[in-house]
């Protein structure tokens, strides 16, 4: 028996692991999970929470476990009980309807989706028509969105789009975008947009995120290195979509997306000898931890970090919930 699991072990094929670094929880995402942790911590269970915190269904069970109820309208939250908006951010109309019920309510929209809506009205007190790229129907695109007036902002959700978009007024356009988009995508559409208006406002430098930025930017620099990559995350998060687009458009063959480890489709594997692993902003790392444990079982693996950018960044939490932080 002992000398058969020998064989076995001496039998792995030595595969070679890069993680990217940095991958896996932002700043928004880490801040998020903790208002609602603290939230129960404060209010008692249960903790209603306005569509999923963050994209991941295990962070989103965890939650449950602990107390957090999630719903998809305002309308099922009980008058008596908190409710806490996910980090994509919420439309007016939302933050309305809880005040006028009066309902408690703590928001953990992300500060960099805050700044994106204060840009958007911004440019609405100015007379200007907001042009937002972004995906249709992602919670981010509606909430910001739902900062205006209805019809004030259109959406362009690729270069085709910008390049047919009617406007009313030309001269007095702005634009902005959704955190979690393709880098390379979104300045081929900005450079559509300012090739029809060159006078369309924008940002200095696109809306994208500093921790979408630097997970595209190590997944460019390890996915031409690897036979196959693996990204960390849940299909509906769109910052995870995006490193996998990322990883295949840098050359690399083979890339898949994973939730956990069980769900890992073997035959995408076969025989590499590399593989690079990274993780969504919304995925936690004892996922990544459990993936590369799977693929231990698997081959003799050794682990390489691949780091492009150190991050520091850290949101402080909501006024009410800092008491109960510093009470521990
Ligand atoms: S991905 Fe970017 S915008 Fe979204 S929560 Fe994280 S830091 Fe904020």
């Amino acid at each position: 028996m002992l000398h058969d699991r020998f064989l076995m072990t001496e039998s792995k094929k030595p595969l070679t692991i890069l993680l990217a670094s940095p991958r896996g929880f932002c700043a928004g995402v880490d801040r998020a999970i903790q208002i609602v942790e603290r939230a129960i911590k404060r209010y008692g269970r249960p903790v209603y929470v306005r569509h999923e915190i963050v994209h991941n269904r295990f962070v989103v069970q965890n939650l449950e476990a602990k107390g957090a109820i999630f719903v998809d309208e305002l309308d099922e939250v009980p008058d008596d009980r908190p409710v806490v908006f996910s980090a994509h951010g919420v439309p007016k109309a939302v933050t309305a309807e809880a005040a006028r019920r009066d309902l408690l309510y703590i928001d953990a929209t992300c500060p960099l989706v805050s700044k994106v809506h204060r840009e958007a009205e911004r440019h609405s007190d100015q007379r200007r028509t907001v042009i937002l790229i972004g995906h249709a129907g992602h919670p981010e695109v509606i909430g910001t969105i739902g900062q205006l007036p209805p019809g004030a902002v259109l959406l362009v959700e690729d270069v085709k789009q910008a390049e047919a978009i009617d406007v009313a007024d030309p001269l007095n356009l702005a634009y902005a975008t959704q955190t979690t988009l393709s880098v390379d995508d979104t300045s081929d559409i900005v450079a559509a947009l300012k090739a029809r208006f060159p006078q369309i406002h924008g940002p200095h430098k696109e809306d994208i995120c500093y921790a979408t930025t630097n997970r595209q930017e190590v997944v460019k620099k390890v996915a031409p290195m690897v036979e196959a990559m693996v990204v960390v995350g849940s299909p509906n998060s769109s910052n995870t979509q995006r490193l996998k687009e990322v990883a295949e458009r840098a050359g690399c063959p083979r890339a898949a997306l994973v939730q956990r480890a069980a769900e890992i489709d073997w035959s995408i594997f076969g025989s590499i000898a590399s593989l690079g692993v990274t993780a969504g902003a919304s995925a936690p790392e004892v996922l990544v931890e459990e993936i590369i444990g799977a693929f231990a079982e698997r081959y003799a693996v050794s682990v390489e970090t691949i780091t492009t950018a150190d991050e520091n960044m850290f949101f402080p939490l909501p006024r009410v919930l800092r008491e109960t932080a510093a009470a521990e």
